[in-house]
């Protein structure tokens, strides 16, 4: 096996000679890099690797990461880029950043089995929103009888500027739809175990979670031995992020009085309420519980509200 830090060392090449691309695996000290013609498999140069020593992640799935090209199919990763859109797991009371640079959150819900919970979907945006990621919702498995006002609910997401699609894995709708959702964008799918979330996946691309090819024998050894988090190249372009376990985003930022202004409908209407600090849901003056009355909110997008505000803060989320 190749010594590459010590290669590198010696031919050292200067920043025009630096190659951009996107981290979509990391396993032990190599790193996957995608440089949009191929994957390299790279190591960080050992300066880097002491001045971020400090830090959890020196490196993260979903960085721009800038590298030395060392053939073949190798490479040294010289510099990081600046993130944005991060994703945390809570793990053992610590937060991991598990991926970044992600763009939206495709929140995914079945229209049955298992039941639909509307306020479900509500979380899940004030997550996206929270982690600074746009929130997208689809709708699965249509094909199945039930009774949702998935019109209504498509309509109220769409105003708020969240896309929406329905479709169906078994019968193969909405999935073109769907592309032109994650086009070019680095997206995870988020939404409790059963809703369809991996058929979607090989509906949009089969065979993309078996496409992760080892590069290089030699230096890719272990490299398929732990399936943590890693990008999915979408051939239409793009990436999904697939992260096992994923089950909830941390809301750890938010304080209980500014929940409302994750619901953004409610947020010009706040304005009419008598208290500045009003919670909108005991106090008789207002703005948000009299467009309730007046049908210029939706019941069950106040109700999410309510429920997350009395329920959701007696948890954990402020701590
Ligand atoms: P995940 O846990 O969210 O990844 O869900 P899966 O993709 O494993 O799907 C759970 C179950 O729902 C599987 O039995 C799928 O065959 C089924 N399923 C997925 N999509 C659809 C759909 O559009 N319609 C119907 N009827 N079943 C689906
Ligand atoms: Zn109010």
């Amino acid at each position: 096996m190749v010594d590459l830090e010590n290669q590198a060392e010696g031919c050292r090449l200067g920043t025009e000679e630096w190659k951009q691309g996107t981290v979509v695996s990391i396993h032990g000290q190599f790193v996957r890099v995608d440089d949009g013609d191929m994957t390299r498999i790279c190591v960080m140069r050992r300066i880097l690797k002491s001045l971020l020593l400090e830090q959890r992640n020196a490196v993260a799935i979903g960085d721009m990461v800038e590298f030395t090209p060392i053939e073949p199919g190798e490479g040294v990763i010289e510099r990081i880029g600046k993130r944005h859109g991060m994703l945390f797991r809570k793990y053992r009371n610590r937060e991991h950043l598990i991926v970044t640079n992600v763009d939206q959150v495709l929140i995914v819900s079945a229209v049955a089995q298992p039941e639909m919970r509307i306020h479900m979907i509500d979380r899940y945006i004030v997550s996206a929103i929270a982690g600074g990621l746009n929130p997208a919702i689809a709708f699965n498995k249509t094909d199945l009888r039930h009774n949702q006002p998935i019109e209504e609910y498509k309509k109220i997401y769409s105003n708020l500027g969240y896309p929406v699609v329905c479709t169906s894995t078994t019968r193969r709708t909405g999935i073109d739809e769907l592309r032109e959702i994650l086009k070019d964008k680095k997206t995870v799918l988020t939404g409790v175990s059963g809703v369809g979330k991996s058929s979607i996946i090989n509906c949009l691309q089969p065979g993309l979670k078996l496409s992760t090819k080892p590069v290089n024998q030699a230096s890719a050894r272990g490299v398929h031995t732990t399936s943590a988090s890693q990008l999915l190249k979408l051939n239409f372009g793009g990436y999904v992020v697939d992260t096992p376990g994923i089950r909830q985003l941390t809301l750890s930022k938010i304080k209980q009085n500014e929940l409302c202004e994750y619901f953004e409908e409610f947020v010009p209407l706040m304005q009419d309420c008598q208290f500045q600090n009003c919670s909108h849901i005991k106090e008789s003056d207002c703005g948000i519980k009299r467009a309730l009355k007046e049908g210029k909110i939706a019941p069950w997008r106040y109700e999410s509200y309510v429920k997350m505000y009395n329920e959701e803060f007696a948890k954990s989320w402020e701590n």
